[in-house]
């Protein structure tokens, strides 16, 4: 099959979250499945003036946004080690900049048509190129007008109108909702800003819009599929996603295991494998333990947290809960984040008071992820909603047990060490033995217990530890299952539009 993915972020070129993994790791996938694949990315600052092999290709594309017409050039280069082509849509005016959306806390002011020039530049360029997809992989709402121009603008040309188009939702919070004028730098007729199609409460929502129009959708696990078609974690389109739901899936995003893997990782101190761990697993915390400045025993209880510093990731309660037990509890935590200003003080407050129990690293180091993930015993994830989530699988994989809360992709990945029993239990993804600690309600106390049971484990029950720890680095956290799930998804999609 001939897929062309686009996307707003894409590893190792430009990342703020699971996009970019997901985005970097499946098509590479896909390839080794033998399918010829085209990965469309927009050229930042840090993609065309970065430290990446690109190549002038001598095709521009022109794109009418407005009454003006803006012009960009392709650039292109590989995935590394494979051969996935990477289109880069150099436009220096929207992307020669510091960041990927915004600065300082907020959106830049022309992202919707910067994501407009983008979305209609890959349409182009699939032409320009003579690329003749069977199906376009669009990504949230950077890419969610391909979906609504292949079916308005360009279904009748004969170069499309066989074209399918998948969206695939990393996270519903993030829509691309912006004012009602800006409809006309879609170049869509005003006859489909509606309630039904691009209109949200008189807005433009360019999410909903790749909802409505594309063939079909998918979000990043089982679970998340179900939840978002609810009104608690709908953000306001679970309506639309109701009516969609004969076209709605959900696919487990996997991990790379080329770039996740503790056996050949070089960004860690020491290597080890799921046969042979304990050696090397000290290593990797002791090294961490050095590295921010806690005190070296390999008896403590050391809980890592990566990601951002958001409200969805469970932090007012971490927070609560970490004031009290940097005081109370011999419990040593390394936190590595960047994010919500509030946060950022409140944790750089404990960490003044508690410097040799609290390691912090206000900042993006991929450096530093990888040695958190391997040099941790428990790895915090309490969000409030998980789409997939990735650092609970780069956890188990490195020998570390996940604490989560039940939602989306974290209910879909994680067992509860108390759930367990003879030849394991059964959620959504079959049979499987525990690998972690799981907690329900989003409150507090609940995680409170779910990381003293965790501790409880670790200090008393040796053999209990062992197990979970095993169990996570055993299971296959791979691409290989999630991309045939893929292939299969996007055969269905690419016949059921040609059967119309
Ligand atoms: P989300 O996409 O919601 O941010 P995921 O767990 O799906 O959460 O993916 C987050 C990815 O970003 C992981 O690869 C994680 O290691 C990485 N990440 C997040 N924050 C940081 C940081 N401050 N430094 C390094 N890596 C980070």
């Amino acid at each position: 099959m001939n897929i062309v993915v686009a996307s707003s972020e894409v590893v190792p070129f430009a990342k703020t979250g699971g996009l970019a993994d997901v985005c970097g790791a499946l098509p590479q996938q896909l390839s080794s499945l033998g399918h010829q694949v085209s990965v469309f990315l927009p050229g930042y600052r840090s993609v065309v003036y970065g430290d990446f092999d690109l190549y002038e290709i001598g095709v521009t594309v022109e794109i009418p946004l407005g009454n003006k017409v803006v012009e960009g050039k392709l650039l292109r280069t590989t995935l590394p080690e494979s051969a996935v082509q990477v289109y880069v849509v150099a436009q220096d005016e929207y992307f020669d900049r510091e960041a990927l959306y915004g600065e300082k806390g907020n959106d830049y002011s022309d992202n919707c048509e910067r994501f407009v020039f983008f979305s209609r530049s890959v349409l182009e360029a699939v032409r320009k190129l003579d690329l003749k997809p069977d199906i376009i992989h669009a990504n949230d709402w950077q890419t969610g007008l391909i979906p609504a121009l292949l079916k308005t603008e360009y279904s009748s040309n004969p170069l499309y109108e066989n074209i399918a188009s998948l969206i695939t939702i990393h996270n519903l919070a993030y829509q691309g909702v912006f004012p009602a004028d800006q409809m006309s730098l879609t170049g869509l007729d005003w006859k489909h800003f509606n309630q039904a199609e691009m209109e949200y409460y008189n807005q433009l929502n360019l999410l909903k819009t790749g909802i409505v129009f594309a063939d079909a959708i998918n979000t990043v696990s089982p679970t998340y599929a179900k939840e978002i078609q609810t009104a608690e974690q709908g953000c306001g389109l679970e309506g639309v996603l109701v009516e969609r739901s004969d076209c709605l899936s959900g696919i487990l995003n996997g991990i790379d295991t080329a770039v996740w893997n503790p056996e050949t990782d070089t960004l860690i101190p020491a290597n080890f494998s799921a046969d042979n761990w304990p050696q090397g697993k000290a290593a990797c915390k002791q090294h961490l333990q050095k590295l921010f400045g806690l005190e070296e025993d390999a008896n403590k209880p050391l809980i890592g947290i990566v990601g951002r510093l958001a409200s969805q990731k469970g932090w007012s309660m971490i927070l609560q809960v970490m004031k009290q037990w940097l005081d109370q509890r011999d419990v040593q935590w390394v936190v590595l984040g960047t994010g919500d200003p509030d946060y950022h003080t409140i944790l750089t407050g404990l960490y003044q008071t508690h410097p040799h129990k609290l390691g912090l690293r206000l900042g993006f180091s991929n450096e530093l992820a990888h040695q958190i993930e391997a040099g941790s015993d428990m790895f915090l994830m309490p969000s409030q909603y998980e789409p997939c989530g990735l650092n609970q699988m780069y956890s188990m994989a490195y020998g570390t047990v996940p604490i989560v809360r039940k939602t989306g992709g974290l209910a879909d990945t994680i067992i509860d060490a108390d759930d367990s029993h003879e030849g394991g239990v059964s959620n959504e993804l079959g049979n499987e033995l525990a690998n972690g600690f799981v907690f329900e309600d989003f409150a507090t106390p609940s995680l409170e217990t779910a990381i003293s049971r965790a501790v409880d484990v670790y200090c008393h029950n040796k053999e209990k530890w062992r197990a979970l720890v095993a169990a996570g680095m055993r299971r296959d956290w791979s691409w290989a299952a999630s991309a045939s799930e893929y292939q299969q998804l996007y055969t269905q999609t690419v016949a059921k539009k040609r059967s119309r």
